[in-house]
């Protein structure tokens, strides 16, 4: 290997492993610990299908404000809406009609939402887990210049994964 091509390699090895590794300034609202407790709710609540109530459909006659599942007769939860009052004169400081709605929607939603968004990301880590992963077991003969490319490619494989918290073979 000639000693241009050497420092072109090295210089674009470096590159690669500052691109890959960027320094994680990113908040993340989603720890290995928060999903672990938001997988315990979701597996601990009444189980899916949830449905809600007429609220949310203004066409619809009934005005009904809960939320129902196929096992209990009193259902799951209750929306409450603004009674036009103030809370002084016997208001109940609820949301307003439109916000109640989409309240309704929101909860009966969450029981099939929340469970595939979780299941959607254990999906991208394995993708991503894979995908490193088959980058890694290319082969590369350790003599040739590839072999030694190979190497920077490696370290920096590695250190996206581990930044990403994948455990790779
Ligand atoms: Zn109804």
């Amino acid at each position: 290997m000639n000693i241009a091509f050497e420092s072109n390699v090295l210089r674009n090895a470096n590159a690669l492993k500052t691109n890959v590794v960027m320094p994680d300034s990113t908040p993340h609202p989603l720890s290995k610990e928060r999903i672990e407790e938001i997988k315990k709710r979701e597996q601990a609540a009444t189980p899916k299908p949830w449905w809600s109530g007429h609220l949310h459909n203004g066409e619809h006659p009934c005005n009904c404000p809960y939320i129902l599942d196929e096992g209990y007769m009193g259902g799951i939860a209750e929306v409450y809406v603004d009674n036009g009052k103030c809370v002084g004169e016997g208001g109940n400081d609820a949301p307003p009609l439109a916000e109640a709605q989409a309240n309704q929607l929101f909860i009966a939603h969450a029981r099939q939402d929340i469970p595939d968004l979780l299941a959607e990301l254990d999906h991208r880590q394995e993708q991503t887990r894979q995908v490193l992963q088959g980058l890694l077991n290319t082969e590369a003969h350790p003599n040739d210049d590839f072999g030694m490319i190979k190497a920077w490619f490696d370290d920096a494989i590695r250190a996206a994964a581990q930044q990403l918290g994948l455990t790779l073979d």
